[in-house]
């Protein structure tokens, strides 16, 4: 496609490796062509899908992450360099279903520029919000004056009693579902950018994150059935819990996103949930400050643990959550000790 050679632009090193994976050595000039001949170039959207899309590439193509570790994709806003490197990806991958908000305009303007994207999450059976409903069951009582509204608007909608539930985009929190989403991105990665060993380095990767599906199962295996109880900063491990048998009691953020602040009412009855339910922990996370979590914590009015969880990002240098596999069985970790013991 004409817009790889748009990757000249491109103003780091990897565009010297791009040259060197050519051709060796080209014409001498800064021929257009040269670049032409290199890798491939996939943007991943966050870290966390980076690191899953460079474990199937290999040194096939060259992976951009245009979220650094810790970044929080509900809320950081592209650069003129991210929208540049979007425009030079030969694909782009991104989560879905309205979790990279802040990158929704550009990527759709880059799609109708003819730019390539996959999105995985809605290709991965999603399930509805847990909690999002209960929220979204609390806006509609505000709604019910409204009545004459519905039935001016029945012609073009649905007549949902309340609207569909919005479907969770923190899939990457079910090993078993992502690993479905990597045998895609191997298929996917065949059909758009050509031949090469990609199914092969995703069957190997997918055999990985089932062992660390094995492997989470173990460890939370010794928290009580009665201990199996969450309540995090925003509703981001859902399908964790699905999967593991875990509820999902309360997020401090409602509705599915960091973008939002809980009302003074819900926060005190998510404090006495924390307390009714003697919940020796609570969960943080890497991607949002503490703030209202340790509010939370003192709110309670007995010591409860604060425990940062590696959730929509990975873990920086040092944190064991610096891979996607590391963050699962990092988080699995965490959860355990903090709810099997005291
Ligand atoms: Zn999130």
């Amino acid at each position: 496609m004409s817009l790889k050679n748009n990757r000249r632009h491109l103003p780091w090193v990897g565009a010297a490796v791009l040259v060197l994976a050519g051709c060796g050595g080209g014409e001498g000039g800064a021929s257009p062509t040269v670049a032409d001949e290199g890798p491939p170039l996939v943007v991943a959207t966050t870290s966390i899908l980076g690191d899953i899309a460079a474990n199937v590439a290999g040194d096939e193509a060259q992976i951009e992450v245009l979220m650094p570790p810790g970044a929080d994709p509900h809320t950081i806003q592209a650069s003129a360099a991210d929208a540049a490197r979007v425009r030079e990806a030969d694909l782009v991958l991104a989560i879905g279903l309205g979790i990279e908000a802040p990158l929704a305009s550009l990527l759709d303007s880059a799609r109708a520029e003819g730019v390539d994207i996959v999105e995985l999450a809605p290709q991965l059976d999603p399930i509805p919000f847990a909690l999002a409903d209960v929220h979204a069951d609390e806006d509609d009582l505000g709604d019910e004056g409204d009545e004459g509204d519905v039935e001016d608007h029945a012609g073009e909608d649905d007549h949902d009693e309340q609207p569909p539930a919005t479907e969770d985009p923190h899939v990457w929190f079910d090993p078993i579902r992502m690993s479905d989403g990597v045998q895609l991105l191997g298929e996917e990665f065949e059909r758009r950018l050509g031949p090469g060993a990609w199914q092969e380095r995703a069957a190997d990767y997918r055999s990985e994150l089932l062992a660390v599906h094995e492997d989470i199962g173990a460890l939370t295996a010794a928290v009580p059935p009665e201990r199996r109880v969450l309540v995090t900063n925003h509703e981001a491990i859902g399908y964790f819990a699905s999967r593991y048998d875990f509820e999902l009691a309360g997020t401090i953020i409602p509705g599915g996103t960091t973008d939002a602040t809980p009302s003074s009412a819900a926060f005190a009855e998510l404090a006495r949930l924390v307390e009714d339910r003697e919940l020796p922990a609570i969960f943080a996370e890497n991607t949002a400050n503490d703030t209202l979590a340790q509010a939370l914590a003192r709110e309670v009015g007995r010591d409860v643990e604060v425990v940062t969880l590696y959730s929509d990002g990975l873990g920086a240098s040092g944190t064991g959550a610096e891979t996607y596999l590391d963050l699962l069985r990092t988080n699995a970790g965490l959860i355990a000790d903090a709810l099997a013991t005291s």
